[in-house]
């Protein structure tokens, strides 16, 4: 799809778009809520391609904008600027251009210089203290040091000068734009967690979830990601490692191969926790193996039985063939978790190569290494 068409709009001059419908990917019972969501660029002019990500600003949470507000004893009235230099009250700053999760070194600093009791705070500025950092920060928001330090205040603009600016988010394409011209798919785990005693709320996906109404505007862009597209030679086989929201730009991929009939197969494996709970798209995956549109079709679902099982155990059990479509030019793919996942995955496909191909693992490492340099393994890790 061209994407030569201009269009005004871009992360610097986002489009509002509508959502059009939301739905739960996982049931009852599980521990996930992944979502699936279908956003409206009916009108911008907007193009994209299967691989691409969508860039959302969120709006923080407001039951956490109120609780900064009255700890500083603010009415929320209060003028202050905006990263762009605008006027907004400070409840709009805090809801729209503001980050309110993670505190930022200027902010513990500020503390610090404030309060005696949070001097310690200084030094974790310090470059050499970075784990010290990392480790202070680890489920801590901005407003936890706030109510740590009780007897520190700010004004209304000395307080904003210590936040950084709100961030999109990125989340890869879950539609293809041959399928869906004029709407974005995304798909959305909704991150929840306790830490320190509070609960906690990722703030895009709750936004997504739980306060974007069909009525109201999210501003969006396009995000291009021309190392993550399909093979340019339609008759190349592809292989797709997708665990949990992984899955999303393969859905998308297939929805492509199959609307433009490409010779090249098909192959994904998926992983999740629970078969029962948690299989997303099931029916449309499902379908598609039985149509013939994916020619593979694995599942890992890690928590269905006593030892853990994971896409890259499949993978193995799976080395003779899956070597044959590598010898056969097919490009590898992977989504997901970076922390893991992803290297996990890497290692697999070496032993794959090592076992199926009977190489040693230096031969093997090279052979992978020569996929990356031929961009016939590519990744969107996160
Ligand atoms: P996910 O947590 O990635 O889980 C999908 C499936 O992958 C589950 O069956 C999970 O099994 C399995 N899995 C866990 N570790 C794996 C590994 N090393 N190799 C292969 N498979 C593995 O799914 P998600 O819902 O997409 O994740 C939501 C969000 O959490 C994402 O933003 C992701 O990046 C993030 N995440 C972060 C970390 C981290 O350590 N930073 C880890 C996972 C996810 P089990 O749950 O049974 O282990």
């Amino acid at each position: 799809m061209s994407s030569s068409v201009i269009t005004p709009y871009s992360r610097k001059n986002p489009f509002p778009a509508h959502l059009l419908a939301q739905r739960r990917l996982t049931s009852e019972g599980s521990m996930k809520d992944t979502r699936h969501y279908e956003i409206s660029i009916a009108g911008s002019g907007l193009n994209y391609e299967v691989g691409d990500s969508l860039g959302v600003f969120p709006q923080n949470d407001p039951v956490l904008v109120e609780e900064i507000l009255q700890r500083l004893g603010f009415c929320g009235e209060e003028s202050v600027a905006d990263p762009s230099g605008e006027r907004q009250s400070i409840r709009d700053a805090l809801l729209r251009y503001y980050a309110i999760t993670e505190p930022s070194k200027q902010l513990l600093s500020a503390l610090a210089q404030q309060d005696r009791a949070a001097a310690p705070l200084a030094q974790l500025s310090a470059p050499e203290a970075y784990e010290h950092l990392e480790k202070y920060l680890w489920g801590r928001e901005v407003i936890d040091p706030l109510l740590e330090y009780p007897h520190v205040y700010f004004t209304p603009e000395e307080f904003i000068k210590l936040l950084r600016k709100l961030q999109p988010r990125l989340y890869s394409i879950a539609s293809s734009p041959r399928v869906y011209p004029q709407e974005i798919h995304l798909t959305v785990a909704t991150v929840a967690y306790q830490s320190l005693g509070r609960q906690r709320f990722g703030v895009c996906s709750n936004f997504l979830a739980h306060r974007l109404t069909e009525e109201q505007s999210v501003s969006i862009f396009i995000h291009s990601a021309k190392h993550f597209r399909l093979p340019e030679d339609p008759t190349r086989s592809i292989i797709m490692v997708g665990p949990g929201t992984g899955i999303a730009p393969f859905r998308a991929f297939l929805q492509e191969r199959k609307a433009t009939g490409a010779l090249g197969k098909q192959w994904l494996f998926f992983g999740e926790q629970h078969a029962k709970t948690d299989f997303l798209y099931r029916e449309e995956l499902e379908t598609w193996h039985r149509e013939g549109t994916l020619h593979r079709f694995d599942t890992a679902f890690s928590r269905d039985q006593e030892e853990k099982i994971y896409v890259q155990h499949r993978m193995l059990q799976q080395a003779q063939e899956l070597y044959a479509w590598l010898e056969e030019g097919a490009y590898f793919y992977v989504c997901g978790d970076a922390a893991h996942m992803a290297k996990d995955v890497e290692h697999a496909l070496v032993q794959v190569i090592e076992r199926a191909g009977g190489h040693t693992e230096q031969q093997a490492l090279e052979y992978v290494a020569t996929m990356k340099k031929e961009k016939r393994y590519r990744k969107d890790v996160y």
